[in-house]
């Protein structure tokens, strides 16, 4: 009997996002995270982008159901587009599931599942598998390390990870239970976080960054302070609202997401701020600067934030002025950087002192550096491991630092998305590309794959395009309507008005021309002809290359 484990790889490593593995038996699939990458500026529209899905349509039956280790959104946004494919159940702690059962509710998707709530330490069979849940640090509260037994015995997935010793919440990652799993059952294969493979030594404590931000907060007693950090950082939310109240100021919350996330904490106790010290953003107004901390988003200077609008002076709630200290409590996401700092140039025209993490170190990262992955490497002491979560340059350096670190190099596995690693009893091998692993996005009501969609938009934003139609009887050979040509995006209205003509009357007679010499016609190669004319007439003339769209109509 073939009793082997596979894990297929939809997402997650190559990129930081989309993250998604199946975890397949013979007869059943457990799906670990279903998350969505955020589109980079070479997907231009597009506004997330999947996992590669493919590999779930045709085994559809075969779910059992879903863990969600935490609620960060390339963990769990992929799974309104998940719960289209099957109905299945979905695990994570009630902190997680608050966050999801939201996003399901909005998408109507909520008879298609159940949430099922974990504890830390709970072992809970899903389908044949049994998983037993262990707390982690990171930041977001409440994520968990699942250790799945499977026919092939343990595999044990770190999620996203550190090793905080001073944690906020007083909740660390349960070592301890793990070096007792390292010992009995033994776990053969770890997928271990990767992101920060590259940095050497560990990252700082979530507590250090509340002792800088306090810091902060007394050398600007006098001003109001604004906060902006990720609305999920519900730690980094406690700290700086601990840090506020015991100024004497009132918290208001700044952004949708802000909102509801520190409504789902408060009500599930992992944030502790009194009704009395909370107030509505409507009424910042009527306190004095030095009683009021405002906790907003918009840290990424999102282009639709309140923190963006008000830096610009469009702000519903805020006026920014002199009486203000932004303290930006996150890092840059990469490709956000230019946005970030032409918000900060508009806050401190607008008077207020900006202080961002790139100088203080009022943020730390969630995922542990070099020094806190060799710890988990000793501590889960595995037979195999995989490095998940991270660019491929990440999931390499994990790979070199746990040879360093004495793993036997083929004991460490590469994988990249669409690969599948099989445990059987003689040990885990690596199959390429048992799926596409493609870019899926969504934009609008449709999902589709990115094929060639991209260029084309990039040609179309930096170019423009020049629509050149034309109506031609091929029986008769000749041109019934005189061709048009517009243009979009290409030149302004005025210039090119002058040059769409020219390429009207030098079409005419290069149509004219073929319709009278070419022995075998036939629309391709009218419309081939408009191309090449259009198109070579557009490069010489204003060496531009707006893309080219010939439409030809026959009669
Ligand atoms: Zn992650
Ligand atoms: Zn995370």
């Amino acid at each position: 009997m073939n009793n082997s484990v596979s894990v297929t790889f939809l997402g997650g490593l190559g990129d930081i996002g989309r993250n998604c593995a199946a975890i397949e038996s013979q007869d059943q699939i457990l799906i670990l995270d279903c998350g969505q990458l955020f589109p980079d500026e070479m997907m231009p529209g597009a506004h997330s982008v999947l996992p590669d899905f493919s590999y779930l349509n045709t085994r559809a039956e075969k779910i059992v159901g879903c863990i969600a280790t935490h609620a960060h959104e390339d963990h769990i946004g992929a799974l309104t587009y998940a719960l289209q494919i099957a109905n299945f159940p979905i695990y994570g702690s009630p902190f997680t599931l608050g966050m999801i059962r939201h996003r399901l509710n909005e998408a109507n998707l909520m008879g298609k599942t159940e949430l099922i709530p974990i504890e830390d330490g709970d072992i809970v069979n899903i389908g044949d598998f049994q998983c037993e849940f262990l707390p982690v640090t990171h930041s977001i509260p409440r994520g968990l390390i699942s250790a799945i037994h499977t026919p092939q015995g343990m595999i044990l997935h770190s999620s996203d990870f550190k090793l905080d010793l001073n944690p906020i919440d007083g909740r660390h990652t349960d070592l301890e239970r793990i070096i007792e799993l390292s010992k009995d059952p033994g776990v053969r294969l770890l997928l271990c976080d990767s992101t920060n493979a590259e940095i050497p030594g560990s990252s700082i404590s979530e507590s250090t960054v509340g002792r800088e931000l306090k810091k902060v907060f007394e050398d600007n007693k006098d001003k109001r302070v604004i906060t902006a950090c990720f609305s999920s950082h519900i730690h980094r939310v406690q700290q700086i609202a601990d840090i506020a109240v015991n100024q004497g100021r009132k918290i208001a919350t700044l952004g949708f997401s802000m909102r509801r996330n520190v409504g789902l904490a408060r009500e599930l106790g992992i944030l502790s701020l009194s009704e009395s010290n909370l107030i509505d953003i409507s009424e910042v107004g009527t306190y004095p600067p030095d009683e009021i901390c405002i906790v907003s988003t918009g840290s990424q200077a999102e282009p639709r934030s309140s923190l963006s609008l008000a830096a610009k002076g469009d702000g519903r709630w805020l006026e920014i002025g002199s009486n203000d200290v932004v303290i930006l409590s996150s890092r840059s996401i990469p490709g956000n950087e230019k946005r970030i700092g032409k918000m900060i140039n508009s806050l401190g025209r607008r008077g207020a002192v900006v202080i961002s993490a790139d100088f203080q170190d009022i943020h730390t990262s969630g995922h542990g550096q070099q020094d806190e992955l060799t710890a988990l490497h000793d501590a889960v002491n595995p037979e195999w491991l995989v490095p998940v979560h991270g660019e491929y340059r990440h999931l390499t350096a994990h790979k070199d630092l746990a040879i360093r670190n004495g793993m036997p190099p083929n004991r460490v596995l590469v994988a990249v998305d669409g690969d599948q690693v099989t445990l059987d009893d003689k040990g885990l091998v690596l199959r390429e590309k048992v799926c596409e692993g493609a870019y899926i996005f969504s934009q609008g009501s449709i999902t589709e794959r990115s094929h060639n969609i991209f260029s084309e938009r990039l040609i179309l934003g930096e170019e423009g395009c020049v629509i050149a139609s034309i109506t031609v009887d091929l029986q008769n050979r000749e041109i019934l309507e005189t061709p048009t040509v517009v243009s979009k995006g290409w030149l302004n209205a005025e210039t090119a008005r002058g040059f769409e003509e020219e390429i009207e009357e030098l079409l005419i007679q290069e149509i004219e021309h073929l319709l009278d010499r070419e022995k075998k016609i036939s629309k391709d190669l009218v419309m081939q002809r408009v191309r090449r004319s259009t198109g070579g007439f557009v490069n010489e003339q204003t060496k531009r290359r707006p893309m080219i769209i010939p439409i030809v109509t026959l009669a």
